[in-house]
């Protein structure tokens, strides 16, 4: 009985195309990886070879890389948000490349650490649902280890965590909320001491100065529940309402079991945006421990794995939607040396990570490469909702499509120029043909996870719901 097939497998597995799958190759081989492999570069750095450490220098960067958990990237201030929420992320915003339209390829965390960790996107990878990630493919921390970097990881989010496949390349893995610790935590949800585990990350960046670290760090903040601690509690919210942002509270919103108003959405940003504050606040604490010294020599990346919407389409939080509230991410990136400078056109979160496996793979213009990356405005990045609703979001800088994933069938497109908010939906058969047309045929939903990987243990499931997990 632990084995149920997802009800969602429905449609024509294997037989759509997108982008990389017209071949006979596997599916989840990305063909870039193969290139890699192949490419004369690397003939001479075979994968598992044992190598000598060598000191980070700017072609063998150190690499931070810090996800604060479901920020939009309108509520940042380098993103022109009205409020201060976010000093730090603006401070490295002013130097480095802002990233004006970064695209998660999930709205819930699961697949969209595992298309950056991956460095290809679900319908390539055919890592959507929340199983642990086959131990076939070739993780970024694992890529890292084999070209002498120390790897390091600090995740608060129990789905980035070793049950799920995410610990494989990490010298050290510290996880913050395990299943153990889920399931022994009846409803109370423990918040962890972030602040003493950043200390710790920075501590092992700080000590292997003889080689290049890879530095990955997840925090829960600003995500639900909204219940940031005494020195932010009040950054824009009231004190008469902190219960509004109890996990309970928002779930009962976002199905609609209670009424919701214009005060109450108010009232959620507010105590959203403290969290977000937060965040921010850590991510400077983490750069501050990492130390400016260190900083000279390491590349930083900042981002969110997916946003958080507040009913402008009926639904709160992440996971169910695709529309740019829940898809819509910051994303900066830093080089130091290099100049500050914005980038207009689209890039995924998973172009970010196949990005991240060049640079600690050694390859030529990699770390140079962080700083333009992005696609032509015409073609399109993909965005998955949770596979229950089985939406998809074709998207490129003007238009974007909303799809059924389960059916084939497209929607509506939006025209995001003239309708940023995704108000007014256009629902003609041309728009449709000719954004279809612009990734050859509608994706559907990627194929099962291989039979090695097997599903999450209902009660485990059960309960990382049951603690308000359920919308990641
Ligand atoms: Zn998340």
């Amino acid at each position: 009985m632990t084995s149920a097939p997802p009800t969602w497998h429905t449609g024509p597995i294997g037989t759509h195309s997108t982008r990389l799958d017209e071949e006979t190759l596997p599916l989840r081989t990305p063909r870039w990886l193969l290139a890699l492999a192949l490419s004369p570069l690397l003939l001479s750095c075979t994968v598992g070879e044992e190598r000598e450490p060598t000191a980070p220098t700017l072609e063998r960067p150190n690499l931070v890389v810090f996800v604060l958990d479901a920020v939009r990237s309108d509520h940042v201030g380098a993103y022109g948000y009205e409020r201060d929420t976010t000093p730090n992320i603006d401070r490295l915003a002013r130097k480095g490349t802002l990233y004006n339209q970064a695209i998660a390829d999930a709205s819930f965390t699961f697949a969209s650490a595992a298309a950056l960790f991956i460095g290809a996107p679900p319908d390539e990878s055919g890592v959507l649902v929340r199983r642990p990630i086959p131990q076939d493919l070739h993780l970024l921390p694992e890529v890292a280890r084999e070209h002498g970097y120390r790897t390091y990881a600090y995740t608060e989010n129990p789905y980035v965590a070793e049950a799920f496949g995410f610990r494989q390349g990490f010298d050290e893995f510290d996880e913050a909320l395990s299943l153990v610790s889920l399931l022994v935590a009846g409803g109370e949800i423990p918040r962890p001491d972030s602040s003493a585990a950043i200390e710790r990350a920075a501590a092992f960046a700080r000590r292997t100065a003889d080689a290049p670290y890879l530095l990955y760090v997840h925090i829960l903040r600003p995500h639900n529940p909204y219940a940031p601690p005494a020195g932010f509690k009040r950054r824009f919210s009231s004190s008469e309402h902190d219960e509004l942002g109890s996990t309970t509270s928002l779930l009962a919103f976002d199905y609609g079991k209670k009424p919701f108003s214009d005060t109450d959405r108010q009232q959620l940003i507010d105590l959203y945006d403290d969290g977000l504050a937060f965040g921010d606040a850590l991510f400077g604490a983490c750069l501050r421990a990492v130390g400016e010294e260190e900083l000279e020599n390491t590349v930083v990346v900042l981002l969110s794995d997916h946003g958080e919407a507040f009913r402008e389409h009926g639904r709160m939080l992440h996971s169910t939607t695709v529309f740019d509230e829940m898809i819509r991410v910051p994303l900066v990136v830093h080089v130091p040396g290099l100049p500050a400078g914005q980038i207009e056109r689209p890039v995924q979160l998973s172009d970010l990570g196949r990005g991240l496996h060049r640079v600690v793979a050694g390859l030529p213009g990699a770390v140079t490469g962080l700083t333009t990356l992005g696609r032509p405005p015409t073609e399109p990045t993909l965005s998955w909702s949770v596979a229950q609703v089985g939406q998809v979001a074709v998207r490129t800088a003007e238009r974007k499509l909303v799809a059924d994933a389960k059916t084939g069938v497209a929607r509506v497109v939006f025209d995001l120029v003239r309708d940023p908010g995704e108000r007014a939906p256009i629902r003609s058969a041309e728009a449709k043909a000719a954004m279809v047309s612009t990734i050859g045929a509608l994706p559907s939903l990627p194929v099962e996870p291989a039979a090695d990987a097997p599903p999450i243990a209902p009660r485990v499931q059960k309960q990382l719901e049951a603690l308000g997990y359920v919308n990641d």
